[in-house]
Formats: structure tokens, sequence, C-alpha cells
């Protein structure tokens, strides 16, 4: 049986809980917490991090951020995870659905200018599959309406735009380390602050509305209740096991890079990119290896490669059901047809991609694909 994704770890992940445990401190921002954050400031040059629960957190806490409140528009691909809309539903916004381009799942930014209105206070872009969205133009589009920017960067760990990391460009980004991610701590997240004016109050915000941060720093002596907040913190085990991970970054992109070539040169070879879409990848983005997908014609093209891999115990998967169109939203809906969001809805598939996948399994997945559309 071939599974969609298989957790892998390290092997150092036991030990830095033991030691995490012995340490006795394992709650929030203990010694594991820290060197994370160091790694990730170092490493990436985000301005500031902070560790959280999940990516789910890092949203809502960016929505608490930029102050969003009843009515403030915000726009956001409708091809995405319910965590990106959800975080900004909870403060009361109303959500503005973009469509995705034609050529990639990412959000169409020649459609943003069309949704902005007065009310209009940030765009949220996801970079899908770690591939970067067009940022300058965000940017650009942002400045010139005075709009916050928060990238949705869950599946784009050491992925690039143009040379900048992503999640390092918005003026908040949020990473996810679901085991589901190319590093992982089970649930997990990490806000990024690249505006220097949310750094203090971020921390406020993760830690209940207190200025405990600032209390454990010794820059005062005693610490209070000061804004709204919740507790947006892991403990320090879950940073414990993020640190082996983060230390095998390097191995576990070069792997999950060269299963994903692997995929789409076996696939270019065989001809299959005339029948069915291999994914798409602008000349300004990298590829982080975090997902392989292919776009079939639709939903009849997309059940048969899923059967026949079923068949053989290979476990292929499909996601984001258009948000516009979900059961939640679908009666508050009152925009255009999102026709591209709703294409990737029926037409995407996601192959299995993990680091332990082995050779001889991959190849089973490439002949048994090949084989159902050169039939
Ligand atoms: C995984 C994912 C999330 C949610 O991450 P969690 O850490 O599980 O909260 C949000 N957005 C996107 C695009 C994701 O892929």
């Amino acid at each position: 049986m071939i599974p969609f994704n298989k957790p892998y770890l390290t092997g150092n992940e036991t030990e830095y809980i033991q030691l995490a445990v012995a340490s006795g401190k394992i709650s929030g921002d203990g010694m594991y917490t820290k060197k994370c954050h160091d790694f990730f400031e170092t490493r990436f040059g985000f301005g500031k991090v902070l560790l959280t629960t999940s990516c789910t957190d890092a949203l809502e806490m960016a929505a608490i951020l930029i102050n969003i409140e009843p009515g403030d528009e915000v726009i956001i691909p409708s091809y995405t995870f319910v965590s990106t809309v959800n975080a900004f539903v909870l403060r009361g916004a109303k959500i503005i659905f973009a469509d995705s381009e034609e050529s990639n799942p990412n959000i169409d930014v020649s459609k943003i200018e069309g949704l902005i209105t007065s009310k209009t206070k940030a765009i949220v872009p996801v970079h899908y599959a770690g591939v970067a969205c067009d940022m300058d133009r965000i940017m650009d589009i942002a400045e010139k309406h005075n709009l916050y920017v928060i990238e949705d960067a869950a599946q784009a760990i050491d992925s690039y735009y143009k040379g900048k990391p992503l999640g390092s460009i918005g003026h908040l980004g949020a990473f996810s380390f679901h085991e589901t991610k190319n590093i992982i701590s089970g649930e997990g997240g990490m806000l990024t602050i690249n505006d220097p004016s949310f750094a203090g109050r971020a921390e406020i915000i993760r830690e209940k509305g207190t200025n405990r941060s600032s209390f454990f720093r010794g820059e005062v002596d005693k610490y209070g209740w000061v804004d709204v907040g919740s507790s947006f913190l892991p403990s320090d085990i879950i940073a414990a096991f993020l640190f082996a991970q983060i230390e095998n970054l390097d191995k576990i992109q070069n792997r999950r890079k060269e299963i994903w070539t692997r995929y789409d040169n076996s696939f270019k070879s065989a001809g299959l990119d005339k029948i069915l879409r291999t994914p798409f990848i602008p000349d300004y983005a990298t590829n982080n290896g975090h997902m392989y997908y292919l776009v079939t014609e639709g939903l009849e093209q997309r059940n048969k490669l899923i059967d026949t891999c079923k068949a053989k115990n290979i476990h292929p998967v499909f996601h984001y059901l258009s948000l516009h169109k979900s059961p939640f939203y679908v009666d508050k809906y009152k925009g255009e047809d999102l026709v591209n969001a709703d294409f990737y809805t029926d037409a995407l598939v996601r192959l299995p991609l993990y680091y332990s996948l082995s050779d001889s399994e991959q190849d089973v997945i490439i002949e048994t694909i090949i084989n159902t559309f050169k039939s």
C-alpha cells in the first residue's frame, strides 16, 4: 500500500523532546522555541518569527494584528484551505473570493484590482504547492490602495520569489508544520513579521493579551493584561520536535525535490503532458518539492485516475472544494463565477510525495498512471 503521505522522522525528535522535558521548562518559549526562531530568522532573513500552534493560529494572529473589524473586506482565492478564510471570518470580515490563474491554482492577480472597494483591508495570497504568487504585482496593488498583504505560506517553506524567501514579502506571513507539510511537528505553525511595527503587539496577542514576553526579558517588572489575545504559542515539546526537522531541512528538501523531478521527467518523457497538465512553475518562482499534482480534464478523468491507482493500492488525493461554493458560504456568495477555482476543484489530483517514498514505489505509481492514459 502506498499512502498519500507518511510523516518523516529524522531520528532526533524523541531525543530533543526528552531534553526539553529534562530542562524543566516545557511550556512555550523555552530553549527549543528560541533555537527554532533563531534558525528561521537567520536562514531566511525573516524580520521576526513566532512559532504558533498551527498555521491557522498564525493567520488568526495576522487578522487580529491588522485590526480586522466587522464589515472589512479581505480578498482571498476561493481555491484554498478553509483556515485562510476562517481566520478573517472569525473577526467579522466579508470575504471577497478571487479566482485562480488559468495556468496554475494561485490567485489571478489581474482580477484583484477589480475586487477592491473602499472597505478592502487586505489581500491574502496563497502560495499553492509552495509555488510563489506574483508578489511584486500584488505588493504594488496593495501599496497603491493602502492594503495589507498576508502571505499564506503554509506550503511554502524554503521556496522563493525572485530570490526572496516566501513569507518574507508581505507585511505578515503564515507557515504550517502540520504532518503533511515538508517539515513538521505534528501540528504547528509560524507567523513571520516583516513589518516591524507589528512585532511588539504580536508577542502580546500570542501570550493571551499580556506583556509576559517583555516581562521574561526583564523589560517590565510585572506583567498584565494589555490587549486582546489568545494562547497561540506551542509547548517547547513541539518546538523540540520541529528543531530535529529543521536541522535536516536541506536533506528533506533535496529528497522531496528529487521525487518531484522524477515524477515530472517520467510523465513528460512518456508524453503524458499532452494528455494531462503537469505543474506550471513561473520563471519568478522556485519549486520546494511540497506537492506534485496533475491536472486532468475534469471529474470523470480524475475519478478514472484515482480508481486505477486505488486498485493498485496507491492513494492519490484531491482537495479544496471552492470555498465560495462550500456549504457554509454558498448562500452568502454574491460574486461572479470563479471558473478556474471550480475547474481545479474537479480536475486536480495530488500524488503521493514523502521523504521515504522509494524509487520502486514511485515507479509503480508512475507506470500505473501512464498505463491508465496510454491505453
Ligand atoms: C496546511 C494549510 C493550512 C493550515 O495549516 P495548519 O497548520 O494545519 O493550521 C492553511 N493554508 C494552507 C494553504 C495549507 O496548505
